[in-house]
C-alpha cells in the first residue's frame, strides 16, 4: 500500500465532460466551447512568439505575466495590482481555495453549479456544503452570516443558465464571513456581469477565462480580479511560470480584439434566442439562459433518452444523472448550422 493521505485515496476524482478522439465527426455541443475560431490576432501573435526556429521557447516565460495583467487591468478598469493571470481559471480557483480553506474548514457552493470547487476542496481536505436553488433562483436556506472560509457563485449559472442580480450578490457578500467568490466564466455571453462588487466589497474575487467567450479553451488562460492583498497571497502559491509563452502572447492579443470578441457574442446570442424558441415550439422546457449553452428538458422528462438519440446521430451533449438534472440537458450553442442540425435530430428522436 502507498501511503496516500486519507482524503485522496477516498476521493472520485473528477469527470470532465467528454472529448471525443474522432472529433471531426462530431457535432460537439458538450463542454460549452465556442464554435468560432480565435481572433485571427491572436494565431498572429502565437506565430509572431515561436518565430522561425521556436528558439524563443528555450527561454522561461515572464513569471507574473504582467503584459497580461496591464492588459486585462485596462480592459477591466482596474490597476494591475488587482489582477492575477492563471493556468485556466480552474487553476485560480484551485489556490483560493489553499489560501483561505484550511483542512476541515469549510467552503460551499451552489448545486447545482461546477461542481469541481468540490472535488478542489477534497484535495485540501476542505469540508464542502451545498446550497439549493428556490424556485425564484435565489439560494436557498443561505444562512444571514454564512461562516464558511469560500462561498463560489456562479454567475450565470452553469448548467442553468440564469445570472443572479448584482444587488442580491451584493446582499451576499455582506452574508458572508468569509471570501465570495464570483465565477464569472460566462459573464460575456451575458447583459450584466457584478464585476464591480470588487470595488466595493474586500471580501469579493471574480474569475473570468479566455476558454468559452474568446474560443481560447485550449491555450489554458484564466484570471481573478481583486483586492491587491488577494492577488499577493494567490501570487505566493502559483506555480511560478504559470502561464506559456504562447499562452501569454495570445492573451494580450485577445484581450485588445475587442471587436472580434463582441462579434463572436453576438452571434452566439443570437443562435441562443434562436434556438430557445425552437425548442419550445416543440414541446421542450428551456430555462432563459446568459450563457453560451441552454438547460432543456424534453416533454417526457426523460434527458437520458435524448441524449442518446442524439448521440447515435454524432451530436454530442452533456447529461448529468444527477436527480436534479437527469430530466433535461446542458446543450452548447455552436454555429446556427450545428444548431439547425440538432434542432432536426430532435424532431427526429422527438
Ligand atoms: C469552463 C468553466 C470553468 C473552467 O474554465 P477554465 O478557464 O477553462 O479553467 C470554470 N467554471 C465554470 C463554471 C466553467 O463552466
Amino acid at each position: 500500500m502507498i501511503p496516500l493521505r486519507q482524503n485522496i485515496a477516498s476521493m472520485k476524482g473528477y469527470i470532465p465532460g467528454y472529448q471525443p478522439p474522432d472529433i471531426a465527426s462530431w457535432i460537439k455541443l458538450n463542454t460549452n466551447e465556442n464554435p468560432y475560431p480565435p481572433s485571427p490576432a491572436v494565431v498572429k501573435a502565437i506565430l509572431e512568439e515561436l518565430g522561425p526556429d521556436g528558439s524563443a521557447l528555450r527561454i522561461y516565460p515572464n513569471a507574473s505575466s504582467q503584459k497580461l495583467r496591464e492588459a486585462a487591468g485596462e480592459l477591466y478598469g482596474f490597476d494591475p495590482s488587482w489582477i492575477i493571470m492563471a493556468n485556466g481559471s480552474d487553476e485560480v480557483l484551485n489556490n483560493l481555495i489553499r489560501a483561505f480553506a484550511a483542512e476541515g474548514e469549510e467552503i460551499g457552493y451552489v448545486h447545482p453549479s461546477y461542481s469541481y470547487y468540490g472535488t478542489l476542496a477534497e484535495v485540501q481536505g476542505a469540508r464542502v456544503r451545498t446550497f439549493g436553488l428556490t424556485d425564484d433562483f435565489r439560494i436557498a436556506g443561505f444562512p444571514d452570516r454564512y461562516e464558511g472560509k469560500v462561498f463560489f457563485l456562479t454567475t450565470p449559472n452553469a448548467p442553468l443558465g440564469p445570472s443572479f442580480p448584482v444587488e442580491y450578490i451584493d446582499e451576499l457578500a455582506r452574508r458572508c464571513a468569509g471570501m465570495l467568490v464570483l465565477d464569472e466564466t460566462y459573464a460575456e455571453f451575458a447583459e450584466s456581469n457584478a464585476l464591480e462588487l470588487v470595488r466595493r466589497h474586500e471580501n469579493v474575487v471574480v474569475t473570468r477565462t479566455l476558454s468559452k467567450s474568446y474560443s481560447l479553451a485550449g491555450m489554458r488562460i484564466g484570471l481573478a480580479i481583486a483586492r491587491p492583498e488577494v492577488i499577493a497571497a494567490l501570487d505566493k502559491i502559483r506555480d511560478h511560470y504559470n502561464l506559456d509563452r504562447l499562452a501569454q502572447a495570445a492573451c494580450v492579443a485577445a484581450l485588445r480584439d475587442q471587436a472580434y470578441l463582441a462579434e463572436c457574442c453576438r452571434r452566439i446570442r443570437e443562435t441562443r434566442e434562436w434556438f430557445t424558441a425552437e425548442l419550445r415550439s416543440i414541446g421542450y422546457d428551456v430555462i432563459p439562459s446568459q450563457g453560451n449553452y441552454l438547460f432543456a428538458s424534453p416533454p417526457d422528462h426523460d434527458g437520458k433518452r435524448v441524449y442518446d438519440g442524439l448521440y447515435a446521430r454524432k451530436i454530442l451533449v452533456r447529461h448529468f444523472s444527477d436527480p436534479l438534472l437527469a430530466h433535461g440537458m446542458r446543450i452548447s450553442i455552436g454555429t446556427r448550422e450545428e444548431m439547425e442540425k440538432t434542432l432536426a435530430a430532435l424532431k427526429e428522436i422527438g
